[in-house]
């Protein structure tokens, strides 16, 4: 059976890393399809290297194109390499552009579509990855939200019982794999781990403010890699200038995903607004602090181990400084298994459709 995956940023090699091994493992061809929305050495060809994905069989380039315009592209550019393909079905991942182009075009051509973390809401539409991520399950025939409230959404919403599958959470997957690859273990480190990359931040600049300028009062050693979207938002104030001078912070290039598994295990707790960075934190065990008031998933401040501190300077400063979840730690992600119990599911669903022709 051939699959085909679409992956366009950061987020979706990492999580597609765990699917390849699975569907190797079971004997499932997959093609990746790659848009170039995150194009560059740091934020695509390094996960290629470090997590030995295979080449992309399709690579668009990266163009700044109005949104209407970016989308059309990317759908067309999907198109195609469906069509070349005949797939029994398209994956797509999570909730960037990449997602909703891969989900409208497969879905044009009636190629089955299968999401991958579907199901989380923050309940905020004017936040582009939820848009993303429900235009994708719209799309989809077969849904695999990653935690029990994903999946209750998703039943909230009419979505049929039967096409959705709780398999935990790729992320997780591909968290353990590496760190069991590289042998890391958390450690208690010195440090306080930040990353910010939403445009909800980056592009206010009272919050980018408010949130630098908080980390630079306080006296906490922080290792910042700095996502390119941020680092062209700080670049047009002084901000840029004052981080790279300011004694306790490390600013540095985005990590391989190897570095970054390393960052999160030996820091002492993690301020991010990133989906995953967050989710990553909780499974070794960090204190997290949100950057973003985006709440994904409502069980990790349940577990009283997320505090929301958004871009609120009393609010971070307590993250940074007090902020101490209780003991015990419920398992929300799963148990590392997701990439293989989606596999199984979708040979059972689509192996034994014939290989199709599609569109004209
Ligand atoms: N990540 C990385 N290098 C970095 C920062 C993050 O490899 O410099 C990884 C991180 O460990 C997580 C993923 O990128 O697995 C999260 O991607 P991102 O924060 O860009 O997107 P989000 O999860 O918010 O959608």
């Amino acid at each position: 059976m051939k699959v085909v995956c679409i992956l366009g940023a950061r987020p979706n090699f990492i999580k597609h890393y765990a699917f390849q091994k699975a569907c190797r493992s079971k004997g499932l061809e997959c093609i990746a399809v790659h848009t170039g929305q995150h194009s560059d050495v740091d934020m695509s060809d390094i996960f290629f290297r470090q997590l030995g994905l295979d080449p992309p069989a399709y690579l668009d380039r990266l163009e700044r194109l109005t949104p209407a315009r970016d989308l059309g592209r990317k759908m067309v550019f999907i198109e195609d390499a469906i069509k070349c393909e005949s797939p029994a079905l398209v994956v797509v991942y999570g909730d960037v552009a990449s997602t909703r182009a891969g989900a409208l075009a497969a879905s044009g051509l009636g190629v089955p579509v299968a999401h991958v973390e579907a199901g989380v809401r923050a309940g905020n539409m004017s936040n582009p990855e939820e848009l993303n991520r429900r235009i994708a399950e719209l799309c989809a025939h077969t849904l695999f939200p990653n935690i029990e409230s994903a999946r209750s959404n998703l039943l909230a919403e009419g979505f049929p019982e039967d096409d959705i599958f709780l398999t935990g959470d790729i992320m997780m997957d591909s968290l353990l794999a590496v760190r069991n690859a590289h042998g890391i273990e958390p450690s208690n480190g010195d440090y306080v781990l930040v990353t910010l990359h939403r445009a909800e931040n980056t592009d206010d600049p009272t919050r980018l403010s408010a949130i630098c300028e908080t980390l630079m009062a306080g006296s906490r050693n922080i290792r910042f890699p700095v996502h390119p979207r941020t680092r062209a938002a700080l670049e047009c104030t002084d901000l840029w200038g004052r981080l790279l001078a300011c004694g306790h912070i490390d600013l540095m290039p985005p990590q391989g995903y190897v570095e970054t598994v390393r960052l999160i295990a030996g820091a002492e707790r993690v301020l991010s607004d990133s989906g995953g960075v967050r989710r990553e934190a909780y499974i070794f065990g960090k204190p997290v602090v949100s950057l973003i008031e985006l709440i994904w998933v409502p069980e990790m401040i349940e577990a009283g181990w997320e505090f929301v501190a958004g871009a609120d300077t009393e609010r971070i400063r307590y993250g940074l400084e007090t902020f101490t979840p209780p003991p015990g730690r419920p398992d929300i992600f799963g148990d590392g298994g997701a990439a293989h119990r989606m596999v199984d599911i979708l040979l059972e669903r689509y192996g034994g459709e014939a290989k199709r022709q599609y569109g004209s």
